[in-house]
């Protein structure tokens, strides 16, 4: 069985004095046991953040990494660097560095590649664009991603990794995906893992949705066969609304 994920990826948001308040506060909240949980906050304040989850079983991830081992890179942070800042895991492939920044499926596939070999796990993102799923290429343009980002990698390596699936229309929209649209892309991811790889691996990869998961929509959206978690961005930044999602995937 596989155990649910719920991540909140913090983008831009909070300051080191910040994110220790919104910590503390996360872990006030009564957590189910049996629920992962992941904190995505901003580089900065990943070493604080290390520091207050210590021992809280509570895994810690940035938001994106190099996929360089170190050098002149101004502006980019490697893996080594993460890894001593306290991480476990790491965001890729987000479609806001899609957009923004020009991530493309052959960066996220190196940066997933390098997060793998040095013991960090990658969330690795993947989605359509409304004019995508109007236009009928939705299964096109998901196939192609989770083809190019995982491509040449081992099963083990596709089963200790987690894969986001972020509806691009559904992300800071507030219009989410039905449980019956996301589930359904959700079988589709797992069934491609099973043609790529075999049905062993495809029954243990985890697979989130994200796109305006809130308290009011999380439990119906957890309750679909293959959704596995959650990467939540919006309702993470309140310890409350956090805490309501993590309890939705402990039911
Ligand atoms: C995200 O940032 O990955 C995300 C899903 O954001 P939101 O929950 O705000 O739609």
């Amino acid at each position: 069985m596989r155990k649910k994920l719920i991540a909140g990826n913090w983008k831009m948001y909070k300051t080191i004095p910040e994110t220790e308040e919104l910590i503390k506060a996360v872990l006030k909240e009564a957590l189910p046991k049996g629920v992962g949980i992941a904190i995505c906050p901003p580089f900065t304040s990943l070493m604080a953040a290390a520091s207050l989850l210590k021992g809280s079983g509570i895994h810690l991830g940035a938001q994106n990494m190099s996929e360089n081992d170190e050098g002149a890179f101004t502006g980019e942070i490697s893996w080594k660097m993460l890894k001593s800042a306290g991480c476990d895991m790491v965001i890729l492939g987000h479609s806001e560095r899609r957009q923004y920044y020009g991530e493309t499926n052959e960066k996220v596939n190196a940066k997933a590649r390098k997060a793998l070999a040095n013991g960090l796990t990658p969330i690795v993102c993947v989605g359509e664009t409304l004019q995508e799923r109007e236009g009928g290429v939705m299964e096109k343009v998901v196939g192609g991603q989770i083809r190019g980002c995982l491509a040449g990698f081992s099963a083990p390596d596709v089963e200790s990794l987690v894969i986001a699936y972020e509806p691009v229309w559904a992300i800071g929209t507030g219009r989410n995906a039905t449980p019956e649209q996301a589930q359904s892309v959700h079988a589709f991811i797992r069934g491609l893992v099973s043609e790529l790889h075999s049905a062993a691996t495809a029954e243990k990869i985890v697979i989130q949705y994200g796109g305006s998961v809130k308290p009011d929509n999380a439990a119906n959206l957890l309750c679909q066969h293959d959704i596995d978690g959650a990467l939540v961005g919006g309702a993470c930044l309140k310890a409350e609304s956090f805490g309501a999602i993590i309890r939705a995937a402990g039911v």
